[in-house]
């Protein structure tokens, strides 16, 4: 069996389009969103996602505040940012792109963030809304991966699925929210005993772990959901977590690196900002 491809950058343009009307929506009150993006320091890969961002905004209609600071802009210096943005009525949702420089707490910077404009989620006020099932806004990727499997007309209800990755930015909010929609959630992590048993016995899958192909075809089960978050450089090539040309003849549905869960990421950022724009006025 070869796996069915869960094309993220097809349904991303379809999410995309559906924003798009609401950004016309709101501009016919007078309303443009804004979304405002930092930017600490010269970090390749951050780069490159911020331009992204960026980049969608302006084809999307929203504005984009753009303030980046130096390699060794100080912790004070950054909580003065985020103030002044918190602060700009044309912003509606704010992001500080991670990671930071390790002179800076991120936790702070987290904290300094409005919770109404936490566009990604991350303030602690959102992270014990959305535990509590009362989500104020679903960061990007999780809401990404929700959104492709619901798109597919995926059932999550009663599915056993194994995330691979407890980080707080993917694997944490992931397993809540399928929690929440009624599967039954393994997270795993470097200390879990057996991966290969219990990706093996999983519906679905999430992979978040930044471990090139580091989950093997073989261990999936046949039918099964893969969903890769992975974003790995291996040489020049785009790698996800996921041996894919293996995994691929066994799984039922199944996500690419490039082009599955990224693009979704950034689509929910649209989605999050406009939402935000919409909640403001
Ligand atoms: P982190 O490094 O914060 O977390 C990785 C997690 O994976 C940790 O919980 C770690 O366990 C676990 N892990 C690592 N190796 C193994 C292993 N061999 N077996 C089991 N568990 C393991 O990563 P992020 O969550 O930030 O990102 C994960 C990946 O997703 C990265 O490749 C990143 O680039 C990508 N990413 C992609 C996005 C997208 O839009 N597609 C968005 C965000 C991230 P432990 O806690 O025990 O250390």
């Amino acid at each position: 069996m070869s796996a069915k491809l869960l094309d993220g950058k097809a349904v991303a343009e379809q999410e995309n389009g559906r924003t798009r009307e609401r950004v016309e929506a709101l501009a016919a009150r007078g309303i443009t969103p804004g979304l405002a993006t930092v930017l600490v320091g010269d970090n390749p890969a951050s780069r490159v996602y911020v331009a992204n961002k960026r980049k969608t905004c302006k084809k999307l209609g929203i504005a984009s505040i753009d303030a980046d600071l130096p390699a060794d802009a100080s912790e004070q210096q950054l909580l003065e940012t985020v103030a002044r943005l918190n602060a700009d009525s044309r912003v509606h949702g704010l992001l500080v792109q991670m990671p930071l420089p390790s002179h800076i707490d991120d936790h702070k910077v987290l904290e300094a963030i409005d919770p109404r404009k936490d566009v990604d989620g991350f303030h602690p006020q959102n992270v014990g809304l959305l535990a509590l099932g009362r989500p104020w806004i679903i960061p990007c990727t999780t809401q990404g991966i929700l959104r492709l499997l619901e798109r597919a007309e995926y059932g999550i209800a009663g599915k056993n699925a194994v995330i691979v990755g407890r980080s707080n930015i993917v694997g944490k909010p992931t397993a809540l929210l399928l929690l929440a929609l009624h599967a039954t959630v393994t997270l795993c992590h470097t200390r879990t005993r057996d991966l290969p048993g219990l990706v093996g016995r999983a519906d679905l899958v999430v992979a978040a772990m930044g471990r090139p192909e580091a989950i093997r075809g073989d261990w999936v089960a046949e039918g099964a959901a893969v969903i890769d978050v992975g974003i790995n450089r291996v040489g020049e090539k785009l790698v996800g977590d996921v041996e894919f040309a293996a995994a691929r003849e066994r799984a039922g549905l199944i996500t690419p690196v490039p082009g599955g869960v990224g693009p979704m990421t950034i689509a929910m950022l649209m989605e999050n900002t406009v939402s935000l724009a919409e909640r403001a006025h």
